[in-house]
């Protein structure tokens, strides 16, 4: 069926109120995004388990960034942190199923599971997710494509 983004991260962000308390949360959706291909809930889980991320790895009153535009035929989903961001050798490696960076960090709990769903989810519904790390400060940026359909594109440029 055919989402609307703006919905999904707005649901997203209502269930992960708990888990994101103590962040500041700045989220910036551009208006008049198409609708896009998507399940929602499959969706949500992803959007989600990066949110679930986001509030672990970054400190307490650390700021997490959600932004989406459209960039030609796709629409991006971008969050960022600001806690310690990913080692350059390991942007691919942490989708990998029970992968984790800090592997005696007791502290933050998990099982290495969240990122690897986040991929199988994101590439099942025709999308492609990828880590990397600012440039501006340190934290990690996790970007998120998801295809326009045909139809949506050529609405937009009958309207145009
Ligand atoms: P789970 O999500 O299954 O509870 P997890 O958080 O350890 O456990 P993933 O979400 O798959 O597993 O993340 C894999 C690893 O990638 C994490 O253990 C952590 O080392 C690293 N990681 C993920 N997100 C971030 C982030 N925002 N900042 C820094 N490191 C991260
Ligand atoms: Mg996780």
């Amino acid at each position: 069926a055919l989402v609307d983004i703006d919905e999904i991260i707005g649901a997203t962000l209502t269930r992960a109120r708990p888990v994101l308390e103590g962040h500041k949360v700045r989220v910036s959706v551009l208006p008049d995004l198409p609708m896009l291909r998507l399940d929602p809930v499959l969706t949500e889980q992803v959007l989600f388990n990066l949110l679930d991320n986001a509030a672990k790895y970054a400190p307490h009153g650390s700021e997490i960034g959600l932004d989406a535009w459209r960039d030609g035929g796709a629409v991006v989903l971008q969050l960022r942190d600001e806690g310690p961001g990913i080692p350059p050798r390991d942007t691919e490696r942490i989708f990998d199923m029970f992968y984790r960076v800090r592997k005696l960090d007791h502290v933050q709990a998990g099982t290495g599971l969240g990122l690897a769903i986040c991929r199988g989810f994101t590439e099942a519904m025709g999308g492609t997710i990828t880590a990397a790390n600012r440039r501006d400060r340190s934290g990690a940026v996790f970007t998120i494509r998801f295809p326009v359909p045909v139809a949506e594109t050529q609405k937009t440029e009958e309207e145009t």
